[in-house]
């Protein structure tokens, strides 16, 4: 049978690997999960390519039986949000998030509004192959329209007071779906918002998608040349946030999250923080700040929305920038990330860079190295053997602790390679750390290429 979802869901080229024909069949093999009846929300951002696959989406759906709620443009925290604001039974949003243009994806979400588990879309996969079930031409689903932005909206502003500062943010949105909320969003909590890269347009002309340092230069520079006092870059479905300082510099993604945490779980028992094994020691300074602690899952958003149902926990977050607040979504929130982070500014009396030097530095290196898929698993064995000493983590990959960092060795799910990450409080420290773990790698990698000759 062959294996339709990735990491996160369906995902691949328009018409060549994502085509009409699969979107129909997987709507229709939804409506054969939910057994021809129920509601499902139905939301995409603004590829060129979505509105071609939501409507094959929603003729599968209604020829299975289910009723489609059409929310138009929506960046993927809405759609989470809708499926309950709108008691529905499961929500498709019709995205390729970071990825470039030429690109799209499918993915399933619970009634709750949390993407599927691996169990249920593997069923999915099993129906798509042996094909999904039509029902009588008196069954077939109804097709109804919602307004999910204002609602979505309307939520956050009766959970968070205005701002006490006029804080000026610029915000950049990459010409994609968080465009029809974040500025709007942050107008109405008090800010003055520079937009740039806000207008919608599918071929994303305004920078590369992934919030990441290298496409981030045009912010840094308006930030610094308007005198804001922050800048906000989002990802293409709007689910990940980065921030910029006011002299130009960016945040990671571990930082935002903590500074976040930090404010969201002040004055809370206790505090369960939710992360993967590749975050920064800052949220476990965090934690100790407030008494709580961190359970580190393997790497995604579905595993830390897995350990939350398992054994609870106020937030979750991963270094990408994708932080999820348990009590408001089961899902990775850009909107309320910004919220959130300028809540803190906010009561901080601070400045960006001030707030952030609250928390303490650290380095990290990132390295990898070519490893065939076929050798990963053994691999990853002889890792765990040479680091035994330090008793270390294998959940996902080979973290190491150290008295003053820490080094993670991790296969790739998508590519042939090995990721090698480090993390100290200072740089030559990291640097010597990723230097021992990537001559590891690569010794462990040479041992099991000879013997599998
Ligand atoms: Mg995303």
């Amino acid at each position: 049978m062959p294996k339709l979802f990735g990491t996160f869901g369906v995902r691949g080229l328009v018409n060549k690997e994502v085509t009409p024909k699969l979107a129909f069949d997987l709507g229709l093999a939804l409506a054969t999960h939910l057994k021809g009846k129920g509601k499902v929300a139905v939301g995409y951002d603004n590829r060129t390519s979505s509105e071609m696959l939501e409507q094959a989406i929603i003729a599968g759906l209604t020829a299975g039986g289910c009723d489609a709620i059409r929310l138009g443009l929506t960046p993927t925290p809405v759609l989470s949000f809708a499926i309950r604001h709108f008691s529905c039974d499961g929500g498709i949003i019709i995205t390729a998030s970071h990825n470039p243009p030429e690109y799209n994806g499918i993915k399933f979400w619970d009634r709750e509004g949390a993407g599927f588990e691996r169990r249920r879309e593997r069923e999915i996969e099993c129906i798509v192959a042996r094909g999904g079930k039509r029902v009588d031409w008196r069954r077939i689903g109804r097709v109804s329209e919602v307004d999910a932005l204002n609602s979505y909206i309307g939520a956050i502003l009766k959970r968070v007071p205005k701002l006490k500062r006029k804080l000026k943010v610029v915000i950049d949105c990459a010409n994609a779906a968080g465009s029809v909320v974040t500025p709007r969003l942050l107008r109405e909590l008090g800010c003055e918002v520079v937009s740039m890269n806000c207008q919608l347009d599918g071929t994303f002309p305004g920078r590369p998608l992934e919030p990441v340092p290298e496409n981030l230069g045009e912010l840094t520079r308006t930030v610094v040349a308007c005198r804001a006092d922050l800048g906000i870059a989002q990802d293409g479905d709007a689910d990940r946030t980065l921030v910029v300082d006011e002299r130009g510099e960016i945040l990671s993604g571990d930082r935002v999250f903590a500074l976040a945490a930090l404010h969201y779980l002040r004055g809370q028992r206790r505090p369960r923080i939710v992360t993967t094994v590749a975050t920064s020691s800052v949220l476990d300074d965090v934690a100790a700040k407030l008494g709580g602690r961190v359970f580190r899952t393997k790497v995604g958003e579905p595993e830390i929305v897995g350990e939350f149902r398992k054994r609870g926990g106020e937030i979750g977050g991963e270094e990408n920038g994708g932080v999820l607040f348990f009590d408001w979504l089961p899902c990775r929130d850009g909107m309320m990330t910004a919220v959130k982070f300028l809540e803190a500014l906010d009561s901080s009396g601070m400045k960006v860079s001030e707030l952030d030097a609250t928390l303490p530095r650290y380095h990290q290196v990132k390295q990898r190295a070519r490893c065939p898929d076929e050798l990963k698993p053994k691999v990853l064995k002889v890792l765990a053997n040479r680091f035994s000493r330090y008793k270390p983590d294998t959940k996902d990959g080979v973290r190491v602790r150290f008295d003053d960092g820490w080094l993670l060795l991790r296969p790739s799910g998508t590519e042939p390679i090995f990721r090698c990450f480090a993390e100290a409080r200072s740089e030559k420290r990291a640097k010597e750390l990723a230097k021992l773990g990537l001559r590891e790698l690569k010794s462990c990698i040479r041992t099991r290429k000879r013997s599998s000759r």
